[in-house]
Parts: structure tokens; C-alpha cells; sequence
């Protein structure tokens, strides 16, 4: 399991906690006054007696009653933990896992990673003394391999359920198989209103519990015409409300990090203005949430403040965090949402128009504390003939890959069997299948191979955990520089662009292009890996070069996590010096993402003939001549296809590891030569499967 430290103590204290402590008596006090004026305190000695007497629960419950903080702690005091047994809690995002964790350490006056810890993916605080564990549904499905009857835990939260994320399902169809070996253990999954009835029917009509609450009216006020600019209009609205409206806070429903950027700013220049010309009036605190931001900033969000606050988030505030205070919502009706998009065989992000389930329980968010007010970008009409009533689950939009990895290694061999609370569409499960004999993680009988195996110990995409393996092979030995490939590859984009300064954007450009490896983005990374380390990791260095400081920390830390999966796995770390050797490793693992030359930027991939265009930043353009073949990490969909991450590869290489795609002509690669056997390959792959199940 992902740097599970047996004791991580002597992690610095972050700044927050520590401010905390100072204060403990009386912060103490403030923080048990208010838990007890919450629904699900109230509700504290009725729930426990349910779940004493019941090994499946299903809590329901309004968004901001308390399920999440208060009912691990209920159960520790409770003793669940008595007798060495963990309280684990699971949270489809890890925004939430981490600020949920902080929140609940500090309700119980103990430091973070000590009794109350948090576990997401590359990062552990968790230690010997840890109780309750907050973690990602993903971290618990991964513990779930190398221990699948998660001994360690008494009691097993399933927080969110009702967002339906792929781990959380997938969860929910092994507890089925967990729960009947251990009696002893509690499985609680919490749920907003929807969806309830629908799990407690999967754990066979398991008890449902309600914890009574109330809610204030919201009014709700529609768009009278389609909006065009929805940031525009989103900002529009919050000013009209800040100008004009009583007391109360407003949250914003954007769809992710760049939009929410775009109205933090807009909205800080507009107000600006607006005080020019108006000494009175009152200043707006803008607060951005959205899951890539740095934890010292999220935090802010429920710190109090004397001015009106806005909060401007994704659609991690619509269930999993509340804020207090809030009485205006200003709602998009957007947001992004992980799609398989067929043509490109890839998961893409997009922005799509959210379930009228989540329109109501954003509006819902209004009237926590009183009456509120919900105005709705969108109108009437649109919600009534172009919403879906219910979300749809992830399980039957995304790829599949690495889930049907790690159902192999759990020996689900049989997947038509498997409990699905809701089934993935056959396509799909297909697709995946076939992805992984193509990686070489299934057998023609659709098993795990030993390859496949061992790619099921990381926590990252098949692609990438074949490229680590093979990185340690004989051929390659280029391993050292391949963890930091994908250390790097993990972690968001390191440049900073100046926004508004012309002079500086040059700047970092031309620093950009000193640090690029002309042959490929992917030893780029490598290389401004090494230089952060042989400066000194220092953060004047990264502001001085137009670099992302805390990502290359992170990256730094990831590297490790990876080293140590490696070393575990009896895999080799090895550093080559010969970087050719690194590019036609990386094409090993890549040539199913593989990209001919044909004119200027453009490319045409190899195997589905899709245009896609080189990114104008990438390295290759130092080379002079294009190269001909290229590998790519992934498709960047902004208008075009951009290919992100690219490295000029050789053709013979393509032949040699994609032989399965492609064959050499005189003219160069083709691949309609293998179209066939490929197909018939997988045909019997699916007929094998068949009849495997019959
Ligand atoms: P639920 O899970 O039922 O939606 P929560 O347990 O998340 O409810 O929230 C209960 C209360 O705790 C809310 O009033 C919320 O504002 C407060 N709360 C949660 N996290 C924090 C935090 N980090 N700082 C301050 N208050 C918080
Ligand atoms: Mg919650």
C-alpha cells in the first residue's frame, strides 16, 4: 500500500493546527457548542442503537447535519476502536478526505495524523496511534487487494455514496463478499436524500436511518433568457447581490479551476472599480475551492470573516463541504464530468449541464441556516427539457482499465457475476479488456498475466505502471529517470505563465525553451527534475525560472512513494545516462498513442487516423525537422486535439513494440496490415471469456 508508514509523528505540524492549539480551551468550547446544535448530534443515541444493532446502515440526512465529522467520532467514542479495530472512513474526493480530517482532529483537540489521519493517493498521514482514517474511496479499494477482508477496520464509512463514484461502487460490490466473512464488522454508507432506497436494497432491505433536520425555504429564480457568457453572467449576479442585498454569504457554482480563476479576477477587478466611485462600499471576501488548490487556501474558506464572503467552487461544495452562512447560490447548471469519449478512446474532461437532482441540492445549500436564495444561470425551460433527473453513475461513463485490473487481481474472474449496483455498459468492459491484453496485462483468456500482476500494485494508469515495470528490464535499465517521468506526469503543469504581462510571458518563455530536451517533453521533465534537485529545491530558484514550487515538492515526494512501490515489487532502480534509451522505453509503453507527420504542427495517429495537432510549447520544435513518429501522453481538448507530452520515437521502434498495431512498408508504418489479426485476436479473447462464463 502507497507509503503506509508505520508512524509519520514527526511530520511538521502545519501552520493551522498549530494556531489551533494555542487556543485549545477556548476554541473547544466554541467547537462543542456548535456540534451539539447539530442535527445529527441530536440524533447521536438513537443512530447508535441502530447501528449496534444492525451490520449494514444506511444513514440519510441533509447536507451540513453532520454525518461526515460526527459520526466517526460517535462510533470512536462509542468504542468501536476498542479492541485495536480502525474506524475508516471513505470520501470520493480528496479535497474533502483532507479537509474533513482536519476539521474532525481539531473537534477532538488532537493533532492531525495522530488518532484522527487522512490517507490519499501519494500522500499517508497517518500513524500507529491513527483511529479513525479519512481516505479516498480508491485508497480503500487498494487496501481491499492486499488485505481483502480489511481486517484492520471495526467500522467501514462509506461517506458520499450517493455520488456514485467508480471506486465507491466497486466498493459497495465487494463489501457483499466481505460482509458475509466478517460479521463483526459495520458497513454505514451516508447519503444525501437520493439514492438512498436504492442501497439499502443492494444490502438486502438493510435498515435505514434518517437523522431529522430542517431546512429553510429557498426561492428559486430562473434565467429569463439562455445565457452565452456564463462567467460573465455568474459575476453580474454576484455583484447585483452584493450591491443590493441583505447580509449573508453567496456561494458560486463553477465548473473547475480555470473558470473559477476567471471570476475570482473578474470579479476582484470589477469591485475594485465599483469602490473607486463608492467609498462605502463594503468589500467582498473572494474565496476560490476547487480540488487542485494548496490545502493552506482551501482551509480559508471556513474561516470567519467580517465582510461578506463568496465563495466560488465546484461541485465539491453542492454535498461534500459545507460552508456556514451561506444564503445566496448563484448556480452555472454546469459542470465537468468525466466522459469516455469512444472516438478518442480516452476519458475526457467536459463541461455538461448538471442532473436536476444536483440543481435542487444546490439550491438546497441556501437555506441551511435560514431562508435563502438560489438564482439559476439557466432557464426554466432548459432545466425542464435538457437535464437528466438523476446523475449518471461513473461506472457507466468512464473508462474502465484499471478497475477491471484490480478485479482480476481480486480474482473476479467472471465479471458478468459481479455484484455492480448499477452495470457498466458490455462495450466498455470490453474496451478495457482489450486495452490491457494490448499492454500485455491479460492473457488471450483474459487473465492476468504476471505483467498485469504486478501493474495491479500501482496506483496509477495501466500505461504508466507498464512503463515503470519495463523501465527495469535488462533492455532498459533507465528506471531512476522513469519514476520521475511519472512522478512528474502526476503532479499539475509546473510552468507559470504570466497572465497579463507581455514582457514577462516572453521571459518565461525563453527559460522555458533553455530547460527543453529537444526530442521530448517527457525528458524535459526529467531534466528540470534534476536541476530543482541539484539547485537545492528551492522555491527562489522555481520563481526565478517561472516554475511551480509546491508541484515539484510534490513531485519530489511522489518519486519517492513510487522508489518505495518499486523496491517492493523486486524491481531495479537503475539510472541510464543514455536518454535515447529512456524515449524508446517510453515508446514501449506508448505506442498504442502513437502519431505520424504530416504537415507543420499535424499529426495523424496511427492507429485511428484522428488529426491532432503538437502543442506550440512543446520541445519538439527545438528539434528543427519535425520527427516523423511520435508517442504522446494524452489528448488536450481545447477546440483541437492537442497531443500533450510528446517524444519523437522511431518507426522501427513502433514495429517492434506495437507489432500488434503496426507493420513496416517501404513507405513507412502502416497498420492496416495487423487490423485483422488484431480483430480476430480479440474475438477469440471475448469467445474464450464466453466461455469462461457459460
Ligand atoms: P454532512 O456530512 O452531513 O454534510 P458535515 O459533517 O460535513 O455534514 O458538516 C457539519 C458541520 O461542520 C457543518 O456545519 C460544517 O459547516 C461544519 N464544518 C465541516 N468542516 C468544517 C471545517 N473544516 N471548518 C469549519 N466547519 C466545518
Ligand atoms: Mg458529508
Amino acid at each position: 500500500i502507497l507509503g503506509a508508514k508505520e508512524d509519520a509523528t514527526e511530520d511538521p505540524e502545519p501552520k493551522e493546527g498549530g494556531k489551533f492549539l494555542d487556543q485549545h480551551t477556548y476554541g473547544r468550547q466554541a467547537i462543542l457548542q456548535q456540534r451539539k446544535r447539530l442535527p445529527a448530534y441530536q440524533a447521536r443515541s438513537e443512530l447508535m442503537k441502530v447501528i449496534s444493532e444492525n451490520q449494514v446502515i444506511v444513514v440519510i440526512g441533509e447536507t451540513g447535519s453532520g454525518k461526515t465529522t460526527q459520526i466517526p467520532q460517535f462510533l470512536y467514542d462509542e468504542g468501536y476502536c476498542k479492541y485495536g479495530g480502525l474506524i475508516g472512513v471513505t470520501q470520493p474526493r480528496r479535497v474533502a478526505a483532507l479537509s474533513v480530517s482536519k476539521r474532525v482532529s481539531e473537534e477532538m483537540g488532537v493533532k492531525l495524523g495522530k488518532e484522527v489521519g487522512y490517507s490519499i493517493r501519494f500522500e499517508d498521514r497517518t500513524s500507529s496511534h491513527t483511529r479513525i482514517k479519512f481516505m479516498t474511496d480508491g485508497i480503500l479499494l487498494r487496501e481491499a487487494l492486499v488485505d481483502p477482508e480489511l481486517d484492520k477496520y471495526s467500522c467501514i464509512v462509506m461517506d458520499e455514496a450517493h455520488e456514485r463514484s467508480l471506486n465507491t461502487d466497486i466498493l459497495l460490490g465487494l463489501f457483499k463478499r466481505i460482509l458475509t466473512r466478517r460479521r463483526d464488522l459495520k458497513l454505514i454508507i451516508t447519503s444525501a436524500t437520493m439514492n438512498a432506497f436504492k442501497f439499502s436494497k443492494f444490502f438486502g432491505n438493510a435498515e435505514q436511518f434518517t437523522i431529522p433536520g430542517r431546512t429553510y425555504p429557498v426561492e428559486v429564480m430562473f434565467s429569463a433568457i439562455a445565457v452565452q457568457d456564463y462567467v460573465a453572467s455568474a459575476v453580474k449576479q454576484i455583484i447585483r447581490v452584493h450591491l443590493r442585498s441583505e447580509p449573508g454569504d453567496i456561494l458560486c457554482f463553477m465548473t473547475g479551476q480555470e473558470d473559477i480563476e476567471t471570476t475570482c479576477e473578474e470579479l476582484e477587478k470589477q469591485l475594485m472599480d465599483l469602490m473607486k466611485s463608492d467609498d462605502t462600499l463594503q468589500p467582498l471576501e473572494i474565496l476560490p475551492i476547487y480540488s487542485t488548490l494548496p490545502a493552506d487556501l482551501q482551509a480559508k474558506i471556513f474561516r470567519k470573516s467580517k465582510f461578506r464572503k463568496c465563495v466560488v467552487a465546484t461541485n465539491i461544495a453542492e454535498t461534500s463541504l459545507t460552508v456556514d452562512g451561506i444564503r445566496f447560490v448563484v448556480d452555472t447548471g454546469l459542470m465537468k464530468l468525466k466522459v469516455y469519449n469512444p472516438k478518442l478512446g480516452m476519458d475526457t474532461l467536459q463541461i455538461t449541464p448538471i442532473s436536476l437532482a444536483q440543481a435542487n441540492q444546490r439550491s438546497g445549500r441556501a437555506g441551511r441556516t435560514g431562508p435563502g436564495l438560489c438564482y439559476r444561470l439557466y432557464t426554466q425551460y432548459a432545466a425542464a427539457n435538457e437535464m437528466f433527473a438523476e446523475p449518471i453513475p461513473e461506472i457507466q461513463r468512464t473508462n474502465l482499465s484499471n478497475t477491471i485490473l484490480l478485479l482480476k487481481y481480486l480474482q473476479v474472474e467472471d465479471l458478468s457475476k459481479f455484484p455492480f449496483l448499477d452495470r457498466p455498459p458490455i462495450e466498455t468492459i470490453n474496451t478495457a479488456q482489450y486495452d490491457l491484453w494490448c499492454l500485455g496485462a491479460l492473457d488471450n483468456f483474459g487473465r492476468l498475466t504476471a505483467l498485469g500482476k504486478k501493474m495491479s500494485n500501482f496506483p496509477i494508469d495501466p500505461a504508466l505502471s507498464r512503463l515503470l515495470i519495463i523501465s527495469s528490464f535488462k533492455q532498459f535499465q533507465c528506471s531512476k529517470e522513469v519514476i520521475t517521468i511519472v512522478a512528474m506526469l502526476s503532479i499539475p503543469p509546473i510552468f507559470v505563465r504570466p497572465m497579463h504581462d507581455a514582457a514577462l510571458q516572453r521571459r518565461s518563455d525563453s527559460i522555458r525553451e533553455k530547460f527543453q530536451v529537444a526530442e521530448s517533453d517527457h525528458l524535459t521533465l526529467v531534466n528540470i527534475f534534476n536541476l530543482f534537485k541539484s539547485n537545492g529545491c528551492k522555491e527562489s530558484w522555481c520563481s526565478k525560472n517561472f516554475l511551480q514550487y509546491k508541484s515539484l515538492r510534490r513531485a519530489i515526494e511522489i518519486h519517492s512513494q513510487l522508489s518505495q512501490i518499486m523496491k517492493s515489487q523486486k524491481l531495479a532502480i537503475l539510472s541510464n545516462p543514455d536518454w535515447d534509451v529512456i524515449r524508446k522505453c517510453l515508446c514501449a509503453s506508448f505506442f498504442h498513442q502513437a502519431a505520424q507527420f504530416k504537415k507543420h504542427g499535424e499529426y495523424v495517429n496511427l492507429r485511428t487516423g484522428l488529426q491532432m495537432k503538437l502543442h506550440p510549447t512543446a520541445s519538439l520544435y527545438g528539434m528543427g525537422d519535425l520527427p516523423k513518429y511520435v508517442i504522446y501522453h494524452e489528448l488536450l481538448l481545447t477546440g483541437r486535439e492537442y497531443m500533450n507530452y510528446v517524444t519523437a520515437v522511431d518507426g522501427e521502434w513502433l514495429c517492434e513494440f506495437g507489432e500488434i498495431f503496426y507493420a513496416a512498408k517501404e513507405k513507412g508504418i502502416t497498420s492496416r496490415e495487423n487490423q485483422a489479426r488484431r480483430e480476430r485476436d480479440f474475438a477469440r479473447l471475448i469467445e474464450e471469456q464466453r466461455k469462461l462464463i457459460s
